[in-house]
């Protein structure tokens, strides 16, 4: 479908609607299993078939752009205005600027779960009959009145519209230029003004909008029956060597000997980190840290375990779980139980009650009995969503 045809999704984020609570942040920021609503909609979109996608956002979010979308690959926002319409045009006149497009596909950012399917049925609608919008029907009983009970609506032809609303860019482009109305809630009326004709098609009802607190509540329902749980398996030994310092899960731990390794060497920090990739299927500790690359010479090992965090984060992921177990004669790790916990529950950011430190000798059997190193091995239990794991 729409074979060398450059479609471009415009993601409006330019709101300040804060009905949803959330303690002032804009709802397209606010965090939904984890994850920024905005990197939701940008996601999907992605996995949606969207290459280009444009992101408008309002004066002043600039922060909270940078921090809602990481390190995802996106152009520069672009700066949206006071009114949806005025940020839809900028947004327009944004991509114009980088050579226009054959089909645009303007999108609510509140609106962040967008299917395949639905994408597809927008598209392939644009390319019959050059603009589309997604609708659904309206099934309650539909009336006037405020305070009081007035007539039922005849709902037959009643549609509740959503986003992303499909257009051939040229015809959309030009129906922005030309309104002369005043706020547009979308921009199928700026098309409809402008004499063009909208085709409907079938929405979808995972597009509602999310606009009060219990949609939020909605969503992250959805979000999470959609989670699926993953587990990994970290296992490290490093030697006990003289004049080195011993880590042990990111504590500093008195002892006459410490480990030998080409970072820290903190065994316990290295178990916790496979376990973590172990659980994304993301390779393993050397993969990501090689020890012939020397910027991790000495490096403390707390940085490979927020790396993976960042990881899980990044996948729109929760760790639900981590349990390590430090194999060794000496030293004794009970006086120090609470402390490895609290420091890996504020690496990964999680509650202590999501962390379990373990600790047990082999009977003086083996190289660990004979006290020559340390061995750990970490369980990490991720919940990811479905289409990330
Ligand atoms: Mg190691």
């Amino acid at each position: 479908m729409a074979e060398g045809k450059k479609i471009v999704a415009l993601v409006v984020a330019a709101g300040s609607g804060t009905r949803a609570g959330g303690g002032g942040v804009p709802k397209q920021y606010r965090r939904l299993g984890g994850k920024a609503v905005l990197a939701h909609a940008v996601d999907h979109l992605r996995r949606a078939g969207a290459s280009d996608i444009r992101v408008v956002i309002g004066p002043g979010q600039e922060a909270l752009y940078a921090e809602a979308v990481g390190d995802r690959p996106l152009p520069p926002p672009v700066l949206g205005g006071s009114e949806r319409r005025i940020s839809v045009l900028n947004g327009l006149e944004a991509i114009a600027e980088d050579g226009g497009a054959d089909i645009v596909l303007i999108h609510d950012a509140a609106r962040p779960f967008v299917s395949l399917d639905l994408w597809e049925r927008v598209v392939a609608a644009v390319e019959d009959r050059e603009l589309a919008v997604p609708a659904l029907d309206s099934i309650d009983t539909t009336a006037r009145g405020r305070d009081t009970l007035g007539p039922a609506v005849d709902r037959s032809d009643l549609l509740r519209v959503q986003t992303p609303q499909g257009f051939r860019f040229d015809l959309i482009h030009a129906a922005h230029r030309a309104w002369a109305g005043g706020e547009a809630t979308d921009d199928a009326q700026i098309a409809r003004a402008a004499g063009h004709k909208v085709a409907v098609v079938r929405g979808d009802p995972r597009l509602e909008k999310l606009t009060y607190e219990e949609d939020f509540a909605r969503a992250e329902a959805l979000l999470a029956a959609r989670m699926v749980s993953r587990t990994g398996l970290g296992f490290d030994v490093h030697a006990f060597a003289d004049g080195e310092a011993l880590w042990l899960g990111g504590v500093l731990i008195p002892h006459e000997r410490g480990l030998k390794g080409h970072s820290d060497a903190d065994v316990g920090l290295h178990a916790v980190t496979d376990a973590l990739l172990g659980a994304l299927g993301a390779g393993d500790i050397g993969t990501h840290f090689p020890p012939s690359d020397p910027q991790w010479r000495g490096a403390p090992s707390s940085r490979f375990v927020e790396h993976a965090r960042a990881l899980v984060e990044a996948r729109g992921g929760r760790i639900d779980h981590v349990d390590l177990t430090l194999i060794c004669e000496s030293p004794k790790i009970g006086p120090h139980r609470d402390a490895i916990r609290a420091r890996i529950a504020a690496l990964l950011q999680v509650p202590e009650a999501r962390i379990s430190i373990k600790a047990t000798t082999t009977e003086r059997l083996g190289f660990t009995g004979r006290g020559e190193g340390i061995a750990a091995q970490a369980v990490a239990t991720v919940r990811l969503e479905e289409d990330e794991a």
